[in-house]
């Protein structure tokens, strides 16, 4: 322990490890330092300026679930960059039959509604009826919103909703995992809409804001300034260009090897966190537990395309009136659904002009290999266009792959949390975290980032021991 400070490796610059970086670099008792492999920090956060237009290839806003989002943009200066989607974003849009139907945001709006039927209406009202499931089945969220809300609701809200949210399938996904917090409605209060009305009250003690309720974010120069503004604070301690290989047993501590344009390296440290992808921990984690593997293999990261496009306003007929449009997989369209990005923060395009992000790929909608990325650029433009009546070509196009791009709380996935849990108590002092534990989302990220600094703490006032490469007594 260098100057008495426990020396402490972050791996991965993105949301999660740079906010974990944060709040272990206020701790005095702590020196951090982060490794990245890319050059920049962000992760996924990527915000590119082209042409006037601001493009967020990655999140294009956040939810400000928790407190803890400001007051990190506080402490990094970006507090007065934090800004607010426009209030005609709480309107979105479903597709059903081809059209744009609004989805309704509350009891009055429901009833009235023109996405549902009487019949989806009238089942959906039952569900203070339907008994809480047992506790610890694996159900899928689609089975689940089936069960409790019938399946008018699954197929029209919750299907598009979960691939807006992950770009997944709720056939696939595990509800105790992939939404907690709807899980928990149904085990503590019975059911979902008794659980809304006395979960809100709990919600304010504890100063969180239920995803409903919490508003919408960004930054004046896109998501991106968050991770690059607290990389700047922390300054030097984030070592840019440095891939993680390998981690092992150290005389005390662990060992972080590294390599840097070819050059392999390795340092001591304390403590490490890692918040690089789950997909990546079997390779640069198996030396200390080779069961890794299969576990990590288990999580799905699905490609998707982020197709970022822009018309003249005086094209479009639709109103720019909302967020933009989920596509249930109904519709069976070639694309999972459209942000209006420059209705939502304005200063996304020039003041004649509208910018659009759309998704295509993910668990659900997976690419059609026998098209080149120009013929299925067309073809997912001509339904765009179609749905939102938009006549003549486009202005400006560009296109980001992620090849794994967000993980998958899968059914099964509550073992393999498990079998994560079991990794860190024989390896006392690794710590795994990023968004493929404590949920996906920006704010997930941060509030996840929170609780790591808490465990950190709790490890070293318990005068916590490293595993060590050194042989027990009785080993010897
Ligand atoms: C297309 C897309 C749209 C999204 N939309 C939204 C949205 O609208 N709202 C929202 O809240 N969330 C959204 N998300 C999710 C959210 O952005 C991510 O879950 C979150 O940013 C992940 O942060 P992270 O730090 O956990 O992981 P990452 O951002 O993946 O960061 C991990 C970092 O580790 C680095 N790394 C990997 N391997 C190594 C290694 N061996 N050595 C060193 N470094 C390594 C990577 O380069 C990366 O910088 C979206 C994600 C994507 C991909």
């Amino acid at each position: 322990m260098e100057n008495n400070k426990i020396k402490i490796a972050v791996l991965g610059a993105g949301i999660s490890g740079l906010a974990t970086a944060h709040w272990l670099n206020k701790d005095e008792r702590y020196d951090v330092t982060v490794f990245e492999k890319n050059d920049e920090p962000g992760g996924s956060m990527v915000t590119i300026n082209i042409n006037d237009y601001l493009i967020d290839f990655g999140p294009n806003s956040g939810l400000e679930t928790t407190p803890l989002i400001r007051e990190i943009a506080e402490d990094v200066g970006l507090g007065e960059e934090m800004i607010y989607a426009n209030d005609v974003a709480n309107k979105r849009y479903i597709l059903r039959d081809n059209k744009l139907q609004e989805l309704p945001t509350g009891p009055g709006a429901f009833l009235k509604s023109s996405l549902f039927s009487l019949k989806g209406k009238l089942r959906l009202m039952c569900e203070i009826f339907i008994p809480r499931s047992v506790e610890g089945v694996d159900e899928s969220v689609y089975d689940f919103v089936k069960r409790r809300l019938g399946e008018e609701f699954a197929d029209y809200a919750i299907d598009p909703f979960v691939s807006g949210v992950y770009a997944g399938n709720p056939h696939e996904l595990c509800v105790k995992s992939a939404f907690p917090k709807v899980y928990d409605l149904e085990q503590k209060y019975g059911g979902l809409i008794k659980g809304m009305f006395l979960g809100a009250k709990e919600r304010k003690q504890r100063k969180e804001k239920s995803k409903n309720y919490a508003k919408m974010f960004s930054f004046k120069n896109g998501m991106q300034s968050f991770p690059k503004a607290i990389a700047s604070q922390l300054g030097d301690r984030v070592k840019y260009g440095y891939t993680i290989d390998k981690i092992s047993l150290a005389d005390s501590g662990y060992r972080v090897h590294h390599m840097k344009n070819r050059e392999i390296g390795q340092d001591t440290f304390d403590l490490v966190v890692s918040t690089i992808p789950g997909y990546d921990i079997p390779e640069v984690m198996g030396d200390l537990d080779e069961n890794l593997n299969d576990n990590f293999q288990k999580l799905p990261y699905p490609k998707v395309k982020v197709l970022f496009v822009v018309f003249r306003k005086d094209q479009i007929k639709q109103p720019l009136d909302g967020f933009g449009f989920l596509i249930p997989s109904k519709e069976k369209k070639r694309f999972l659904g459209a942000i209006w990005t420059s209705t939502i923060f304005t200063n996304r395009a020039p003041e004649d002009y509208a910018s659009f992000t759309l998704f295509t790929g993910g668990s659900r909608n997976t690419f059609d290999e026998k098209f080149t990325d120009e013929e299925r650029q067309r073809l997912v433009l001509a339904e765009f266009k179609e749905v939102m009546g938009i006549e003549g070509p486009f202005v400006y196009l560009k296109e980001k792959t992620w090849d794994k791009a967000i993980p998958q709380y899968i059914l099964g996935y509550p073992e393999q949390e498990s079998s994560f849990k079991y990794f860190e108590e024989m390896n006392k002092g690794v710590l795994l975290s990023g968004n493929y534990r404590g949920g996906i989302s920006v704010g997930d990220c941060v509030k996840y980032s929170k609780t790591v600094k808490e465990r950190v703490d709790r490890l070293i006032e318990d005068k916590y021991i490293p595993r060590t490469n050194k042989l027990s007594e009785s080993e010897i």
